[in-house]
């Protein structure tokens, strides 16, 4: 630690060797590079819920493929309005079902009960809305002024034209892009090979849920939050279990690890304690991009290159990020420093967390010269103004912390103490999560 002067003129205490996180993601963006791109797969589209397209949907069809009403009313020629002196009057013809189609010819003096969807009669371009109608055996009156010409009629190809990209190649495919899918009668997609993403958790300390809590001992969370985090991302997981504190063990895991993932992760064994051990591992298997970040919870972070290979540079390699062990931590990383990368690897055109402007309801501590993701809880006032406070204490190992926020709340680099009424930026877990 080194006593620095930050550009606020108060002397703070931070680790010039920290990475700040931007620079941090930086590195990460430039050495995740799409894997496996050449490999899609066709799949049906059940099987496409949160895969990342392969190539550009085309539609092949207009839609909707025909001109059909927008609502429950009547349809007609609109010419009938200009003619009309402030009362339009016409006889119904007949009805426009939804896939019972009128298909007669109304002249100028009628129209046809049309109900949504259904397709418009030949000569009519306007539907007057039922409850502007009054009817009268099977005459309807209504005021000229109602409706305009080529009110409530929906064209076809209005939604997507034949022939135009439906959706991109990049594309994680949510539900409102299967129902649009299914909408042009599209049954399969290419999708790109999932990214396959294997995991452990290091630490003599560690039982696995279903066995007994010895002195000393605790259960592995971070195994199960990792799954979840990754499951929802939609990548393919290798769980490698528990390893070891010890070298032999370590190797084995990340070797195994290596030839059988694009990505590996672990979580416990970079703090200052296990760092020489895992970081002597590291440079004999592979190339290491950093090691520490100024970012809180989540300092020691390994991120680099690993080879299967007696060597680096030597067998498959996989991507590595060495994931701190407290539980908040594994959780902050993940987003803010894995995500982007595990969705840029899968092909997935980036998307960057959205992030909205909060006040806080709240005085918040915080030391310049590090990123700082505080668990929060935000609600929106009535003015429509966010308004956030922290969830309490903020030590690392508090994952039900996790459990109560509903957002991160991210105080940037140079930030200091932040007084009630200020202005944060936070990032809600739904959106991330
Ligand atoms: P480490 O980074 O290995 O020094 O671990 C930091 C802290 O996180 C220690 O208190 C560990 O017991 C805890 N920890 C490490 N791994 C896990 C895990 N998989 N589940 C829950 N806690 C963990
Ligand atoms: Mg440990």
């Amino acid at each position: 630690m080194t006593t620095l002067k930050p550009l606020s003129g108060c002397v703070a205490e931070y680790d010039p060797n920290a990475l700040p996180v931007e620079a941090a993601q930086e590195i990460v963006r430039q050495w995740a590079m799409p894997r496996g791109t050449e490999r899609a797969e066709r799949v049906g589209l059940f099987d496409a819920l949160n895969r990342v397209l392969a190539d550009d949907v085309v539609s092949p069809i207009d839609v909707p493929a025909f001109d059909n009403s927008a609502m429950d009313g009547y349809a007609f020629a609109g010419a009938a309005l200009a003619s009309a002196r402030g009362t339009v009057e016409l006889s119904v013809a007949g009805a426009s079902l939804a896939g019972q189609p009128f298909t007669g010819q109304p002249n100028a003096g009628q129209c046809v009960r049309i109900m949504t969807g259904a397709l418009m009669p030949p000569g009519c371009d306007t539907v007057v809305p039922q409850e502007l109608v009054i009817r009268e055996g099977d005459v309807i009156r209504f005021a000229a002024h109602a409706v305009r010409i080529g009110q409530n009629r929906r064209l076809s190809g209005e939604d997507l034209a034949r022939g135009k990209p439906a959706l991109r190649a990049g594309r994680i495919v949510r539900a409102s892009d299967l129902g649009l899918l299914a909408s042009l009668g599209i049954a399969e997609v290419a999708v790109r090979k999932r990214l396959v993403v294997a995991f452990f958790s290091t630490g003599d300390e560690l039982r696995s849920v279903g066995e007994p809590l010895a002195p000393g001992t605790l259960y592995d969370s971070n195994r199960y939050t990792l799954f979840a985090m990754l499951r929802r991302l939609g990548v393919e997981t290798v769980d490698l279990g528990i390893v070891r504190d010890d070298r032999a063990s370590l190797e084995k895991a990340l070797r195994q690890a290596t030839e059988a993932a694009d990505v590996v992760i672990s979580s416990g064994g970079v703090s200052v304690g296990d760092a020489d051990f895992t970081r002597e591992l590291m440079s004999s298997l592979g190339d290491v991009a950093f090691w520490k970040i100024a970012m809180r919870p989540g300092r020691p972070l390994a991120f680099g290159r690993l080879w299967s290979g007696p060597r680096a540079g030597t067998g498959t390699s996989a991507l590595f990020f060495g994931l701190p062990g407290n539980p908040v931590a594994v959780m902050a990383t993940f987003y803010f420093i894995v995500r982007e990368a595990l969705l840029a690897m899968s092909g997935a055109t980036r998307q960057a967390p959205t992030a909205i402007r909060a006040t806080c309801a709240e005085a918040i501590k915080k030391r310049p010269g590090r990123t700082e993701f505080q668990r929060g809880i935000a609600a929106r006032e009535e003015s429509g103004q966010w308004r956030v406070v922290t969830t309490g204490p903020q030590g690392s190992g508090v994952l039900s912390s996790m459990s109560e926020a509903n957002c991160f709340i991210v105080l940037e680099h140079e930030r200091a103490d932040t007084g009630i009424g200020d202005e944060v930026d936070i990032v809600p877990f739904d959106g991330l999560i």
